[in-house]
């Protein structure tokens, strides 16, 4: 028997991310939740404090399930490049500045990588993925995908992903469907991007088929 807390009716999708919220309805639709975004509730975003994608992912859906009094689902995710000492990790966000310019993030990348002379492009994406419910109770999940990072190529998908190149993969995020990009076999419980493998996680855990 699971000790998992199972979600169902309506869910708050805790993220200001409009790249974000696309994938997460994506992921969320086929289980029979009604989701609602943080952004169309009006929920303030809080700090993200913590110094690690799980703590950050808390923040978020507990502050988003206290202020609905709803279950909430969060992302916090980033892109860590080995030769930058995992950098921008955490930060991934905030390398773009306030006006979220990703190709300034990428160029930021590329131009760090030439200056620390960098012999290796490999990097990963993670995701941690967090339900909260209004009375405390969380649930956490963290999905990776490793890869190669490339001079940007497309323009399908958000933030990096136009420079990032899936390993066993010729196109880079950027240059493949949403659909593409999660690669989730129900069947087998494979998925590619680091988000989709962190939600077949927590879809067999918390969601069920209506
Ligand atoms: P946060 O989780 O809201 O702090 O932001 C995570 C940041 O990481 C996003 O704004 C993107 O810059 C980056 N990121 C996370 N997941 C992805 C992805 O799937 N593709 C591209 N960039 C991503």
């Amino acid at each position: 028997m699971s000790d998992h807390r199972i979600l169902t009716g309506r869910v708050v999708i805790a993220t200001h991310n409009a790249g974000k919220l696309v994938e997460m309805r994506e992921l969320l639709a086929p289980f029979g939740v009604e989701a609602v975004s943080a952004g169309e509730l009006g929920l303030p975003e809080p700090d993200e404090t913590g110094t690690m994608f799980s703590e950050n992912a808390a923040i978020k859906a507990l502050a988003a399930a206290r202020a609905s009094g709803l279950p909430a689902f969060a992302d916090d995710s980033g892109l860590c490049v080995n030769a930058l000492d995992g950098a921008p990790g955490l930060f991934s966000a905030r390398w773009a500045g306030p006006t979220k310019d990703f190709s300034g993030a990428i160029a930021r990348i590329a131009a760090e990588l030439d200056k620390r002379g960098a012999t290796t492009r490999r990097a990963h994406f993670v995701s941690a993925l967090v339900i909260a419910w209004p009375d405390g109770h969380t649930e956490t999940f963290e999905g990776r995908v490793f890869g190669e990072l490339v001079a940007p190529r497309g323009t399908s998908g958000f933030g990096y992903d136009p420079m990032f190149l899936p390993d066993g993969h010729d196109r880079t995020f950027g240059e493949i469907s949403s659909e593409e990009k999660h690669g989730v076999d129900w069947e087998t419980g494979e998925a590619l991007s680091h988000r989709a493998r962190a939600f077949v996680i927590l879809a067999r855990s918390c969601l069920r088929r209506p």
